[in-house]
């Protein structure tokens, strides 16, 4: 392999540092000594998680959405979007699912979508916590008021999810209508912090505009964060949105992306996208190889899958939620992992 680039990882490593140069060289970086820089990541993986991979119960709840994100296929302007959104006793059969088939975290995710008042979140999650005591509740319903968050806190809720999308205002602005703000989105992110959540921003890779710099913006702002939870995988375009013809992320980035945050981060939790394995068929499997320790596989009702459609081609419609399980636990044993049949709380977070 090429001995300067050799350089610049081992450098990485010990010293977690990063200069916009290293980031360029990183990003530019040929696919074999990908490999490497992959290797050196999935060591500092398996240093903090062993080779075990989490699992979390993805339930896609609604896909009605007051915002109109240029990249989402489930944006209000989308008329093709067929709707759906689930009640909570439906959310409850999915989870008594989910908990049958051993998963001990439960993901609601779902458009912004206002039929779901405050209180009607903080009694679907105090009642999944009432019935399972030992398992875990992630939210991922956008943003939301400080208080909105603090009181589906103490209904119970352990995460949140919200990517940040960039941390570059500009490019905020081109992803989004004028009504969203990147100084709102951040705002949410350290309300959710001090709150006490287990928090996970994140970004698309290869969305329209992104650039080197915003990337090293995006790391800058994670830094400070310092974030849980890190979601990242492929932008792929949906056919009824303004960015219809844009070309998708690229695998290759998105590995070397993962890999440069699971070094930087030792202890972060990193999932292996869905967006990953529609952009690659194998493409949960390179991410774990890359450094990512968790996956979520999808436990939506089969007959909504469809409908939740951020992006064109997702894979595991059509599966019943065991058979995602059972698959994604074959593709974790072929590589030589584990699944953690555990909670998967991030390691510095003591249980309550
Ligand atoms: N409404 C919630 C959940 C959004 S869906 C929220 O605002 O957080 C979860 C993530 O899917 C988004 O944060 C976005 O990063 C990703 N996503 C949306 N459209 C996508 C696309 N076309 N390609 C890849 N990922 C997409």
């Amino acid at each position: 392999m090429d001995d300067h680039m050799k350089n610049i990882i081992d450098r990485f490593c010990d010293t977690k540092e990063l200069s916009r140069e290293d980031l360029h060289a990183l990003l530019n970086i040929s696919e074999e000594d990908r490999e490497y820089l992959s290797l050196r990541a999935r060591e500092k993986s398996i240093s903090v998680f062993g080779k075990k991979i989490y699992l979390r119960g993805l339930i896609e709840i609604s896909c009605y959405c007051k915002n109109d994100c240029y990249y989402c296929g489930i944006r209000r302007s989308n008329k093709n979007a067929e709707r759906y959104r689930l009640i909570p006793e439906e959310i409850m059969s999915c989870v008594d699912m989910g908990h049958e088939l051993g998963f001990r975290t439960f993901v609601l995710q779902g458009g912004e979508d206002v039929w779901y008042t405050d209180d009607i979140i903080c009694s679907i999650v105090e009642s999944i916590k009432k019935k399972y005591a030992d398992s875990a509740v992630t939210l991922s319903l956008g943003e939301k008021s400080y208080e909105s968050y603090k009181r589906f806190y103490d209904s119970g809720a352990d995460r949140y999810l919200l990517r940040h999308e960039t941390a570059d205002k500009a490019h905020y602005s081109m992803l989004h209508p004028k009504d969203m703000s990147l100084d709102n989105r951040k705002e949410c992110l350290y309300n959710l912090k001090k709150i006490g959540y287990q928090v996970g921003c994140g970004i698309m890779v290869g969305s329209p505009y992104q650039s080197e710099d915003t990337i090293y913006e995006d790391i800058a702002f994670m830094r400070d964060l310092q974030p849980h939870m890190i979601g990242i995988g492929p932008f792929i375009h949906h056919k009824d949105t303004p960015f219809a013809n844009f070309e998708n992320g690229s695998i290759h980035t998105t590995l070397v992306l993962l890999s440069i945050l699971r070094i930087m981060f030792e202890k972060v939790l990193l999932p292996a996208t869905t967006a990953l394995g529609t952009a690659d068929p194998m493409g949960r499997e390179k991410g774990i190889l890359a450094g990512a320790n968790v996956l979520m596989p999808n436990l939506s009702p089969v007959s909504v899958r469809k409908k939740y459609s951020l992006y064109d081609n997702k894979i595991c419609t059509g599966e019943e939620a065991a058979e995602c399980r059972s698959c994604l636990e074959n593709r974790i044993r072929s590589i030589g992992y584990e699944v953690d049949n555990g909670r998967g709380d991030h390691p510095d977070i003591e249980r309550s």
